[in-house]
């Protein structure tokens, strides 16, 4: 068995020589606000390129730093979604050359979390301060409507705006009819219909490349997420399934999310392939995606309408005249019923967490009491 990528990676040494400006990792005036007391404090800002469970790959206008959180840091976190992320705004302190402390998280502008694998209900957040999110799907085979109404709502969610990117379209024999399909869909949202091995991907995407600008790529593995980026950063960083395939041992593969700097063509976020990705998303994510669904159930009969078998319901009469496209009502209240379920998880949660919080501060406050004479 070869090491995890994540014990090999840390203890590779920091490219110190490597120096970006603060605007190539996407500083602007409002970070530099959000700045002001940690900058005060003497901190320094700094933006994860890599997480490896515990310890961080951080990129700084002084190079690479490897830096862990400070004890107040994640003793503060409410949960394991407030822990510094790939993409985050940190304030760092320096330790030696090379190693470094991180003392805080810079408010996110935008999250990208799905709920975690497993039982448990938990949010895993996948990339935050993203301005871009390139949902890529392979037209050869792996293309699914359902799938991408899901990755919509998780977009609506994390504030980062969606485009659509249809990879593969070389493997299709009729591309552009998938891509007016998504229309139907979202019929706000770029679609581009790419091909990674036959497309100068620099010039196809050139519309969305800009200094500072952070975009993650989504999909499912084996879509060409990798490829693309290897194809915009000019060589491999990434390791695309030939070489996962053939797998020279020792080299690694990306097991870990990784935000690559591009210099004037932003910076880059590979995440590893998602196909069952489960949503984290309020309900009202769920009606902005489907706002089709959403304005024609204002027009049922009755206002709790579950669309289901009612009579007067709009959506039923729409979906049986063939107005609706076919699997959207269904998906629709296959992912409203999954908000709902996350809903009523995420409350009782909530008072069970608020609920140790006051035992535990009554139980200091008896022990702070002065005994009564
Ligand atoms: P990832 O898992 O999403 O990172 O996918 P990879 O980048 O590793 O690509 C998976 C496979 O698809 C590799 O064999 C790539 O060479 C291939 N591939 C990527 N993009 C395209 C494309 O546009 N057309 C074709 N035919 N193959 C592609
Ligand atoms: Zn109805």
């Amino acid at each position: 068995m070869r090491p995890a990528r994540a014990y090999v990676r840390h203890k590779e040494p920091m490219r110190k020589n490597e120096k970006y400006t603060l605007e190539d990792l996407g500083w602007n005036e409002k970070w530099k606000q959000s700045f002001v007391d940690f900058n005060a404090k003497g901190m320094m800002p700094a933006r994860v390129a890599i997480r490896y469970n515990e310890i961080y790959r951080l990129l700084t206008a002084d190079g690479e730093w490897l830096a862990e959180p400070t004890g107040r840091l994640r003793h503060d976190a409410a949960s394991e979604a407030d822990l510094p992320a790939v993409g985050d705004w940190v304030a760092a302190v320096p330790l030696d050359s090379s190693r470094a402390a991180i003392e805080a998280v810079l408010p996110r502008h935008s999250c990208f979390t799905r709920r975690a694998a497993g039982r448990a209900v938990r949010e895993q957040v996948v990339a935050t301060n993203l301005d871009l999110v390139f949902l890529v799907m392979g037209l050869d085979g792996d293309f699914s409507i359902r799938r991408l109404e899901r990755y919509l709502t998780l977009a609506a969610q994390s504030h980062a705006k969606p485009v659509v990117l249809l990879n593969k379209a070389d493997t299709c024999d009729d591309p552009q009819a998938k891509a007016a399909e998504v229309k139907t869909i979202a019929p706000d949202v770029d679609i581009l219909v790419t091909s990674a091995k036959t497309q100068d991907m620099d010039l196809v995407l050139a519309p969305y490349l800009h200094r500072g600008q952070t975009i993650a790529l989504l999909g499912s593995s084996g879509v060409g997420k990798s490829t693309i980026i290897n194809r915009l950063a000019g060589h491999d960083v990434m390791t695309t399934a030939e070489v996962r395939e053939s797998d020279s041992t020792g080299r690694h593969t990306t097991t870990h999310r990784e935000m690559i700097v591009l210099g004037e063509r932003g910076l880059i976020i590979d995440t590893p392939g998602m196909r069952e990705i489960q949503l984290w998303a309020a309900d009202e994510k769920v009606q902005a995606t489907f706002d089709d669904i959403a304005s024609l159930a204002s027009k049922c009969r009755f206002r709790d309408c579950t669309h289901t078998r009612e009579p007067g319901c709009a959506v039923l009469s729409a979906e049986e005249g063939g107005v609706l496209p076919e699997g959207r009502v269904e998906s629709y209240r296959k992912l409203q019923r999954e908000a709902e379920h996350l809903h009523r998880q995420t409350d009782v949660l909530a008072a069970v967490e608020n609920k140790r919080k006051w035992k535990k501060l009554c139980k200091e406050a008896s022990r702070h009491k002065k005994p009564s004479a």
